[in-house]
């Protein structure tokens, strides 16, 4: 599929049907795997052969919508995840462990914010949070002798700062370690940060990729650049014999390109257990077959309403990284030249309270917990999904407790905006 563009992709990638078998790929609703032999089971337990013996490690349905998605991102290998939360805590947990430091981006998403400074931490392993405005000294300065990964999200959920990638992956790079970034919002329709540096992407797919709201889901994808050997005191996972599958090496035996999800899999996966069941890997490809369609018009329903919003006397600020006043427009506009994504935050004038009395009087948008899917929704951060932060935390993420988040979906756009116009008035 390299050859093709990423439109194709979307439609036809990580599975090409042999003669006579299913178009559409086949839902293996099946715990288990049958073998003739014992030693044929053995091997795979070895990770001498590739195949499947269980579910749990791994399903050919999942990894059908793995390998598409990996070729959307630019990767060597992916794999699925129950949701975005796991995806994020395996792709941050199999680099590192107590005793070991991570930078992250102090605007990220709310549950991963908890991962990092409650769980994680609970875990031994500390987390410094860098504003993504810092300047590249005090990027530098975040850094310790135990830090393992550096971490950011292209398009924060929901401060909508972007990233400047490329200073990340520069600053991750001079120091040894790689760079991790969340690409939910944007999809690799509207961005593709392997291609600026990146070493490993996730997602939660719950968002724009299922983009109907049926499946909660996540994904971890690898560029293949990141040369753990050479770096081999910093990464001992990878670089040392693993005991629990004969002394494998997995940066020697599977290399740059596949000893990241091999490892993640076989250890985090088998240990853990967070894998996303084949019919919602089955739901989520339905998705994946109409993003290319679907992003654009997101896009446009976006722009429109952050347009409109900007221009109304009774808004006090809108964040969104497509407008000519955002101050993320430049960045934006490099990382991703056909627009990001259709979720728009704004304050109005009257803080908390106006936030409220507005969202009760919306008709189309509804009010949920979700963003990135086809009907427009839209949420009060500070008393839902954030709040559990103080108001300085909140103001240090970029979240006001006035903001609201909306999600724009694939509704006609001046819909949309008779809907938020009989709302303010
Ligand atoms: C929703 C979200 C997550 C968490 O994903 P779940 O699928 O809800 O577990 C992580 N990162 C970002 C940017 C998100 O929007």
């Amino acid at each position: 599929m390299s050859d093709y563009t990423i439109n194709t992709k979307c439609v036809q990638g990580g599975y090409t049907p042999g003669n006579g078998e299913p178009r559409q790929i086949p839902i293996v609703q099946s715990t288990t795997f049958k073998y003739d032999t014992s030693s044929d089971m053995g091997k795979l337990f070895d990770l001498e052969a590739s195949g499947y013996f269980y579910t749990r490690l791994q399903n050919p349905t999942n990894d059908y919508v793995a390998a598409k998605i990996a070729e959307l991102e630019g990767g060597t290998a992916a794999m699925l995840t129950s949701s975005g939360q796991a995806a994020n805590f395996f792709a941050m947990f199999n680099l590192c462990e107590a005793g070991d430091h991570i930078v992250s981006s102090a605007s990220i998403y709310g549950g991963t914010f908890n991962l990092l400074a409650v769980t994680m931490s609970k875990m031994g392993i500390e987390t410094t949070f860098i504003s993504p405005d810092c300047t590249e000294e005090e990027l530098n300065a975040a850094f310790k002798e135990n830090t393992k990964l550096v971490f950011g999200e292209t398009i924060a959920n929901p401060a909508l700062t972007v990233l400047d990638i490329e200073k990340f992956a520069k600053a991750a790079h001079a120091h040894n370690v790689p760079l991790i970034v969340d690409n939910t919002f944007p999809t690799p329709v509207n961005c593709r940060p392997i291609e600026w540096g990146a070493d490993i992407v996730t997602h939660s797919t719950t968002k724009y990729m299922d983009g109907h709201g049926v499946a909660v889901g996540g994904a971890i994808i690898d560029s293949g650049k990141f040369d753990w050997m050479a770096n081999a005191e910093k990464f001992p996972g990878l670089t040392t014999p693993d005991d629990s599958y004969h002394g494998i090496v997995y940066a020697e035996k599977f290399g740059k390109e596949g000893a990241f999800i091999t490892k993640c899999t076989s250890q985090l996966m088998r240990d853990l257990g967070s894998i996303q069941s084949p019919q919602n890997a089955f739901y989520l490809n339905l998705g994946l077959e109409s993003l290319h369609v679907r992003m654009p018009r997101h896009v446009e329903n976006g722009l429109a309403v952050a347009q409109f919003l900007e221009k109304h006397p009774k808004v006090v600020k809108v964040n969104y990284p497509g407008l000519e006043s955002d101050p993320y427009y430049e960045v934006a506009k490099k990382y991703m030249p056909n627009g990001g994504c259709g979720v728009v935050s704004f304050e109005l004038e009257g803080g908390r309270k106006a936030a409220e009395d507005f969202m009760g009087k919306l008709k189309l948008a509804a009010i949920e917990t979700h963003v990135a899917d086809a009907r427009t929704c839209c949420l009060n951060p500070a008393t839902s999904t954030h709040r559990q932060m103080s108001d300085e935390q909140l103001e240090a993420a970029g979240i006001p407790a006035g903001l609201i988040r909306i999600s724009c979906g694939l509704e006609d756009k001046k819909d949309l905006i008779a809907d938020l116009e009989q709302a303010l008035a």
